[in-house]
């Protein structure tokens, strides 16, 4: 019997760049998990010891090794994968040049044993280091498994640069959770030393998996993504702030179902978030490419994370749309209507304001507990029927029920007693997130509705500046400011954004121009666009410190109520706190804690 298996020619072998392929532990597993994932299994265990330093064990139920191919291929460079130049061009598997098990022979003591699904026999081959191979008959189900043990012991000078266990460990654990978010039908299993740290059944649902992944708290605000175009599309999950990061270790990208870093992506998503999070947090997103194979360039190194994808403009403008409407969709949630999410980093611990009564034991958790939450109020489908308490009670079914306005608090906050305690509302913050997604919905739909200024504002600005205003004068038209030379060093300001009009002034128009040409920018981005809808956003929302009647603090809610994003102004703060009641009646020593 034939087997797959060919030695490449030398051509082939100096075609492909022989490279380092083996970088620690997490590259030995990334590359036992593609093998696998190529070989068809549907079950794939991975088993670390001290990290993977002493010894790494990846088994599979896949379709095996014949034993002419183990013989006949050993560990040299070999592959059953590619036999043509063309074949370079489409990666549809995850390996192909044949150099991965022959570099882990180099550097490591490595055991296969292997049962073709086709043989009543399998095949043990035991490699170690600077020693003859030995091949013997095994007995085992189909599939294979590969023992890779003394990673770089022969090898001191790379030994010296591996991590700590507990790292090398942890990235590990990184790999085989991105190859688990990738194939929610295979089912995963990771022990290390011995202790299960993850174990994913086969034919999960893709969300399911990724719940199950990354945690309740992110599962309960996954959004979907899924948006094709032009031959392409990005298909994955997204969670909505407030839920985050403090660094990029959630964002995950493949490139047809295989894990890749890509700074271009990176960059991309976080510039949907920029309004959504606050500097310094990052968003959780898995999300999948799909595109020609021809446009991946299989020059680069396949085996480094990187990938370079032909024409990635457009690959990271649909990643953007993508995400953008997939986190504009509000979907109501299945029962909870408030699902809470604490201020704080990873929320690991149960919700503390959620409805089931559940008592706080310890008193350390008292003191640790922040004393407001910030609250993600969710979409009710319910309608709450119309109960009017009182004459300043309304129903703002999007805001999740019941409120009664109980006022203004320093002229900042507008504070709501709902079903269940205190809301205390940011008026400028919130007011700023409805003026900004207003704003962006008129840039996206057509021209900016303008006010025609009766007496145009003349600006009078150091040259420079005069200058730099002048330059961005065609951008800015767009965005409804409307500036002519009006010689030496003045500028002449006829039309400003409607939702200005009102603050129609020199002091006012000066302070904005002076915010734009803080950004200090020459040439006009859609990131400078957006700075400047941020800017009169901010100047056209109701001031903190301004008063309010209970009439406007009703139509600021039903306007909140109606605008995305709304939790978040778009500098990413909150604009809602809560203080539910169960919280209160703790600090007033009327539950005990
Ligand atoms: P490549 O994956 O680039 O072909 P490798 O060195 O990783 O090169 O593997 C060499 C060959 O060994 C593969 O082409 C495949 O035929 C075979 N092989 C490796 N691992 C497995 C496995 N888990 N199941 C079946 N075949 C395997
Ligand atoms: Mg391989």
């Amino acid at each position: 019997m034939m087997g797959r298996i060919r030695t490449l020619s030398q051509d082939m072998i100096s075609l492909i760049s022989a490279g380092e392929v083996i970088d620690g532990p997490w590259s030995v597993v990334k590359e036992l998990i593609e093998n696998s994932l190529d070989a068809g299994a549907t079950h794939i265990d991975v088993e670390i010891k001290n990290g993977g330093i002493d010894s790494i064990t990846v088994s599979d139920n896949g379709w095996g090794i014949a034993k002419d191919d183990m013989e006949f291929c050993g560990l040299r460079h070999s592959t059953s994968k590619l036999a043509r130049r063309e074949d370079l061009d489409a990666i549809a598997t995850y390996g192909f040049r044949g150099e991965a098990l022959a570099s882990m022979a180099a550097v490591a003591d490595v055991q296969i044993v292997t049962r073709s699904h086709e043989e009543e026999l399998g095949t043990r081959l035991v490699s170690r280091v600077g020693e003859r191979r030995v091949l013997s008959e095994a007995s085992r189900p189909h599939g294979t498994t590969v023992e890779v043990t003394h990673l770089f012991s022969r090898v001191p000078a790379r030994k010296k640069h591996l991590a700590s266990p507990k790292t090398e460990g942890q990235r590990v654990a990184d790999v085989v959770l991105r190859h688990a978010i990738a194939r929610p039908d295979i089912g995963f299993r990771l022990l290390k030393d011995g202790q299960a740290e993850m174990d994913c059944p086969p034919k999960q649902q893709a969300r399911d998996r990724v719940a199950a992944l990354w945690g309740g708290d992110v599962a309960k605000n996954l959004v979907e993504v899924n948006l094709a175009r032009a031959g392409m599309s990005v298909r994955g999950f997204a969670a909505r702030p407030p839920v985050s990061r403090g660094n990029r270790s959630h964002e995950y990208f493949y490139v047809r179902g295989r894990p890749v870093e890509d700074s271009h992506l990176s960059g991309a998503i976080e510039s949907v978030y920029s309004s959504l999070l606050m500097r310094g947090r990052y968003p959780l997103a898995a999300l999948d490419i799909s595109l020609d194979a021809s446009r991946i360039d299989a020059n680069v190194h396949p085996t480094k994370r990187e990938v370079r994808i032909l024409g990635i403009d457009e690959v990271v403008a649909l990643a953007k749309d993508a995400v953008r409407a997939a986190l504009a969709v509000e979907t109501p949630p299945k029962e909870p209507a408030f699902v809470l999410s604490p201020g704080r980093d990873e929320s690991l611990e149960p919700p503390l304001f959620s409805s089931s009564r559940q008592r706080i034991s310890s008193r350390e958790r008292v003191r640790e507990t922040p004393l407001t939450t910030n609250v993600l109020l969710e979409a009710d489908t319910l309608e709450v029927p119309y109960a009017e308490k009182k004459e300043d009670t309304m129903q703002i079914p999007a805001l999740g029920g019941l409120f009664r306005i109980i006022g203004q608090l320093r002229n900042l906050y507008v504070l709501l007693e709902f079903e269940d305690g205190l809301v205390i509302v940011d008026q400028h913050a919130a007011h700023e997130r409805v003026m900004y997604e207003l704003l962006r919905r008129d840039l996206n739909s057509g021209p900016i509705p303008v006010q025609e200024l009766l007496e145009p504002i003349v600006l009078r600005l150091e040259h420079r500046d005069a200058e730099r205003v002048l330059e961005l004068a065609e951008p800015l038209e767009r965005l409804g400011y409307t500036v002519a030379s009006f010689g030496g060093n003045e500028v002449l300001v006829s039309t400003l954004p409607d939702v200005l009009g009102h603050r129609a002034s020199e002091m006012e128009v000066t302070a904005i121009v002076d915010e734009i040409l803080d950004l200090g920018v020459e040439h006009p981005s859609e990131h400078f666009m957006d700075d400047v809808v941020k800017i009169t956003a901010c100047h056209s929302a109701i001031r903190a410190g301004q008063p309010l009647s209970i009439e406007e603090m009703r139509n600021l809610l039903t306007a909140m109520a109606n605008t995305p994003n709304r939790y978040n102004c778009p500098h990413g703060r909150p604009t809602i706190v809560r203080i539910g009641s169960q919280e209160l009646e703790k600090r007033f020593g009327r539950i005990q804690p």
